[in-house]
């Protein structure tokens, strides 16, 4: 193709290297903390007798009033909130950081954390500033004040747990971030059927205060749903952003059924819990390998003897896709992230790592 054509495209998304996604095909897939269990089938066959009935002739509710009742009522959403609703929590971001974006300002977050963050402020324009987190990936409160002082970040994300370290975040620097924060103060709550802590009760008591919610994390990825919740005053701004019809009637739809059942939704995760603790378990008993405490559903570790691509490399071969943590930063050399599975895929995972160990 002609250059000069190419230089149109910003040099900073030029610059840029799309996001990868493995190819899982024939894989046991334990790299994207998807839920492994399905719907009952009796949800399912409710969902699909919706479906066939769906008028997808017609564009769906813009303002998805069905669907956020049901939200609201099912993650408790105080009487002082309210919700806006995105094509997955990733939309949510764009459009919380189009919202401040401009001269001078600036995005906030911390690293390792989720890249999400920082690669959408280089598509939008924005400086993004990433606050590295302690040697055990908690908040380095003398580091983070200064940062925000300097700094005056417009938007700060906090991943309450944090991916892809799997640790919550001590509360109480959460909770002195969100008072010194000259701006607004997202908690990225992706993981909260496995951390079971939240912030939402705190949107009475701080109006700068945002939380985040996903249906992805716990069991519904296919749909492309995600949450924010907050003052309605900034609701109101954020909404102006988002595109008409971001959530397609196919999903308001099946959304609103299986969150109907959302009792079947909190045994799946409370099941994925127990298989999280039996894995932290065995992964703390096996030599050569540092496990990181996790309230997700998945869990990082390091490769002490050895080098981490050769050990994931021989889980590939095993059959099992994980994530190799490679690309990222120093603190996170030599790590692996395992998504926690089914128990029999868990146990084929550890009987790979261990044969990669050995
Ligand atoms: C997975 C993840 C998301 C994105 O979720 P979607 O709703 O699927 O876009 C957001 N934040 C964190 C911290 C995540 O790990």
């Amino acid at each position: 193709m002609k250059q000069d054509l190419l230089n149109w495209i910003r040099p900073e998304i030029r610059a840029l290297k799309a996001y990868q996604v493995a190819d899982a095909s024939g894989l046991v897939k334990l790299d994207a903390m998807e839920n492994p269990y399905c719907l009952p089938a009796e949800v399912l066959d409710q969902a699909q007798s919706g479906l066939l009935n769906a008028a997808i002739n017609r564009y769906p509710d813009p303002a998805a009033r069905v669907l956020r009742a049901r939200i609201a009522e099912v993650m408790q959403l105080p009487a002082v909130a309210e919700t806006v609703l995105g094509n997955g929590s990733d939309e949510l971001i764009q459009m919380l950081i189009m919202a401040v974006a401009g001269a001078g300002r600036s995005v906030m977050s911390f690293e390792p954390g989720f890249v999400m963050y920082n690669m959408i402020s280089r598509f939008v324009g924005v400086d993004y500033a990433g606050v590295p987190l302690t040697k055990n990936f908690a908040i380095d409160m003398a580091a983070t004040e200064a940062a925000i002082a300097k700094q005056q970040p417009a938007l700060i994300f906090i991943a309450y747990p944090n991916n892809p370290t799997g640790n919550l975040f001590a509360a109480e620097d959460i909770e002195r971030i969100i008072k010194i924060a000259p701006g607004l103060v997202v908690i990225d709550e992706a993981y909260q059927p496995f951390a079971q802590h939240s912030f939402m009760p705190q949107l009475e008591h701080y109006e700068q205060l945002l939380v985040m919610r996903t249906v992805s994390k716990m069991g519904l990825a296919g749909l492309r749903l995600g949450v924010l919740c907050g003052h309605p005053e900034l609701i109101t701004e954020i909404d102006k952003i988002r595109l008409p019809y971001n959530i397609n009637v196919l999903t308001q739809q099946t959304a609103t059924i299986a969150l109907q059942h959302i009792a079947v939704l909190e045994q799946q995760a409370a099941r994925i819990r127990e298989q999280r603790e039996l894995m932290l378990q065995q992964l703390a008993a096996l030599a050569g390998i540092e496990v990181f405490p996790s309230q997700a559903n998945f869990i990082l570790f390091r490769i002490l003897q050895g080098n981490a691509d050769d050990v994931f490399k021989h889980i590939c071969d095993a059959g099992i896709l994980i994530k190799n943590m490679k690309a990222s930063a120093g603190s996170l050399k030599n790590c692996l992230r395992v998504t926690v599975g089914k128990s029999e895929e868990n146990t084929a995972f550890m009987q790979a790592l261990q044969a990669a160990l050995a």
